[in-house]
């Protein structure tokens, strides 16, 4: 039996693990289930999962979510609070940590839980961008296994040598990334000029958190995931190549030396690849249908446009210059979300404001978690700044 933590129960990630969870009953158990915001959905996913703690973020949130729970008989037990959060991911009970909590916040309770050793499941892409050299290091020195959900990464995963460690070794030539473009695929960056949250959270394959639909509308996501393949494979951002593949049924490929390409498949489900993770190296039933290739028909290739979808360039930029500009980048991109969500500023400004921050800021190289932190305060402040003089 599997005792699972699970970091941001109540999302689109968290959602999908709870029901790939309770086909297994046999198999996983949830130790710990947290949220932010949706202590209704927290408390229901309680019952129905028997979670022995539930975190939430501070005590307000607290107090109502032990009101829902007694009133319903139910035992779990509530805490709130940052600490809470490191403590339910570090519990000596706990195997398993899913880590899908989005944005920064991530960044401490899934390294309470790689320090302490237990078999990751991540996300929480932002985590490895912001402080992949930590992060990597803390996983080999604590013997941690990481097993990435993000589907593009748990493809080429899948696709890997079983004893791989670093491409060279391997025969390895490159990565292909998919990418299915987003919900303005093919948009001149002029045509982008008034799009809505609504449009660009209308992700066309992908059910998905709010952050992260716009973040694939920008291809910032496909920005951030470069990072994340270059820390968890060992490779270089030029051993990386984004491939635009409208479909999304190919969700990555592996290039051998050889000419061999291996490529994952499957419908477009994060089900999938969180079964995997789950019950790797066994396979387990995911409540995913059956890829149906006579109903796919056809696969299309494109190169990404990086000149209408600046934020691809700019990750790639910051994956060059390493330090702490992956972290710049990362804070300075939730702050332009966030205020693209909010109607403060427009769509083409997200790739502004990254790009501001980025050049109005000098690279360091943090060698702590604090120094991490450090630069993401330090981008925060300065988007912010940014955009209340660009303010629409
Ligand atoms: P979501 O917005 O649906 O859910 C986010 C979760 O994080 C919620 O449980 C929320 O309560 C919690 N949360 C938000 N802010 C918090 C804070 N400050 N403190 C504590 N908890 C907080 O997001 P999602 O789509 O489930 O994505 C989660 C992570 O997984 C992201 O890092 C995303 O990039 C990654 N991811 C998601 C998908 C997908 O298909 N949804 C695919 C690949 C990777
Ligand atoms: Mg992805």
């Amino acid at each position: 039996m599997q005792a699972i933590t699970l970091l941001g129960a109540t999302g689109s990630i968290g959602e999908s693990t709870l029901d790939v969870i309770a086909r297994h009953p046999d198999k996983y158990e949830v130790f710990a289930l947290t949220g932010n915001l949706q202590i209704e959905k927290l408390a229901a996913q309680c019952l129905r999962h028997g979670a022995q703690f539930a975190v939430v973020n501070d005590a307000a949130g607290a107090d109502k979510l032990r009101g829902l729970l007694k009133d319903s008989g139910c035992k779990t037990e509530v805490l709130f609070g940052a600490e809470a959060l490191c403590q339910v991911a570090s519990a000596v009970q706990v195997d398993t940590v899913m880590a899908a909590i989005v944005g920064a916040a991530g960044l401490l309770p899934t390294m309470a839980a790689v320090t302490t050793g237990k078999k990751i499941l991540l996300a929480n892409k932002e985590s490895l961008v912001m402080a992949g050299d930590l992060f990597m290091r803390a996983v080999t020195a604590s013997g941690s296994m990481l097993l990435p959900i993000d589907s593009e990464h748990n493809a080429i995963f899948q696709c890997l040598p079983a004893d791989y460690s670093q491409p060279e070794l391997s025969g390895i030539s490159k990565l292909l990334l998919s990418a299915s473009g987003g919900p303005f695929r093919g948009w001149s960056a002029q045509q982008m000029q008034g799009i809505t949250p609504e449009q660009a959270c209308a992700h066309p394959n992908w059910s998905m958190g709010r952050k992260i639909s716009v973040d694939s509308a920008t291809l910032m996501n496909k920005g951030l995931e470069l990072i994340e393949a270059c820390w968890l494979f060992n490779v270089s951002p030029q051993q990386v190549e984004v491939v635009v593949h409208p479909q999304s049924v190919i969700h990555s490929l592996v290039q051998y030396r050889d000419g061999s390409v291996l490529a994952q498949l499957g419908n477009p489900d994060m089900r999938t690849p969180i079964a995997h993770a789950l019950a790797w190296p066994d396979r387990i039933e995911s409540g995913v249908a059956d890829l149906n290739l006579f109903e796919v028909a056809r696969l299309d290739f494109e190169r990404p446009d990086m000149q209408s979808f600046l934020c691809l360039q700019l990750a790639f930029d910051a994956a060059a210059a390493g330090g702490d500009a992956p972290a710049i980048l990362n804070a300075a991109n939730e702050i332009a979300v966030q205020a693209f969500l909010d109607g403060r500023i427009g769509f083409a400004q997200i790739p502004q404001v990254v790009d501001n921050t980025l050049s109005g800021l000098g690279i360091s190289e943090p060698d702590s978690l604090h120094g991490v932190q450090e630069s993401d305060q330090k981008a925060r402040h300065h988007s912010a700044k940014y955009i209340s003089q660009i303010e629409l």
